[in-house]
């Protein structure tokens, strides 16, 4: 029997794994849950509401609230299967200055960034460590390398992410677990289109690609990193941002 080398078409046959996406209702995170749809994955998203993109599971989870994460994971699991792929993509920003930040201020997007990360990440290594088997996918951003005038709240949650990510790695990673982050650059979204065309301008005149990326760009990569091929890539932080934040 001739042996043969596996085609380019046999390495893009994926197992389909079931994936969990965070605030996968819009933006970068429904962009991901599309992506790994079309890929041929189980997927599932979480949103405050409950809504989704079409085909997808969407399962109502506040990511600052335990007792929710974990009742969405029992759906899922009942539905799709054990979670094999976890993408912790809900984030939210409440900027201002240091002076004027309030506890609050600080405190809901730590529980939200970090917080929420931390539970949904903790509720899946379960299912990921019996099967011997876990992609863990952080949606960090550059401002958590570069920092960010009047976000000391929302870099210093993005940063963290980086150390949680390469600590599981060091816990889990013998047992098949790769943990790592993505830090997009300025992604076009309703957030970024609702900026003044001065400001984006401004924006773009810093980004070494000269323009803003897409959600897409963000959720290619996360497939990638969800994929066999991205198995001894873990504790990694991937920019997906034009080359804003390089030499970080
Ligand atoms: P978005 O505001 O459109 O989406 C955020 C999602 O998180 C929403 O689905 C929202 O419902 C969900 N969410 C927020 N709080 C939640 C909570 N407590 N429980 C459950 N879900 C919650 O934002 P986006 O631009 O799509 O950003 C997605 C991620 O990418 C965020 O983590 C953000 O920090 C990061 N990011 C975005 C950009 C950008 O340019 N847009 C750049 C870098 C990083």
């Amino acid at each position: 029997m001739p042996t043969e080398t596996p085609s380019t078409a046999d390495r893009t046959t994926r197992p389909a794994r079931t994936v969990l996406v965070t605030g996968g209702n819009r933006g970068i995170g429904r962009a991901i849950a599309v992506a790994f749809q079309e890929a041929g994955h189980r997927v599932a998203i979480t949103s405050r509401d409950g809504s989704g993109p079409e085909g997808v599971l969407a399962v109502p989870a506040d990511v600052t609230d335990a007792a929710s994460v974990d009742a969405a994971f029992t759906r899922i699991e009942s539905e799709l299967g054990p979670v094999e792929v976890v993408v912790a993509n809900a984030g939210i920003t409440r900027d201002t200055l240091l002076l004027r930040m309030t506890e609050e201020d600080f405190d809901q997007v730590v529980a939200t960034n970090l917080g929420g990360a931390f539970r949904v990440v903790k509720r899946a290594s379960k299912g990921m460590l019996k099967a011997r088997h876990g992609r863990v996918v952080l949606i960090s951003s550059v401002v958590g390398m570069l920092g960010s005038a009047g976000q000391v709240n929302y870099a210093a949650s993005k940063s963290a992410l980086i150390g949680f990510a390469r600590s599981l790695t060091r816990e889990l990673g013998a047992r098949n677990i790769t943990a790592n982050v993505i830090a997009p650059g300025f992604i076009e979204t309703d957030m970024t289109a609702a900026l003044p065309e001065a400001t984006q301008a401004e924006y773009r005149a810093r980004i070494p690609a000269g323009r803003f990326g897409s959600a897409e760009e963000v959720a290619r990569t996360a497939v990638w990193l969800a994929s066999d091929d991205a198995a001894y890539v873990s504790g990694a932080v991937i920019p997906v941002d034009g080359g804003l934040g390089m030499g970080h």
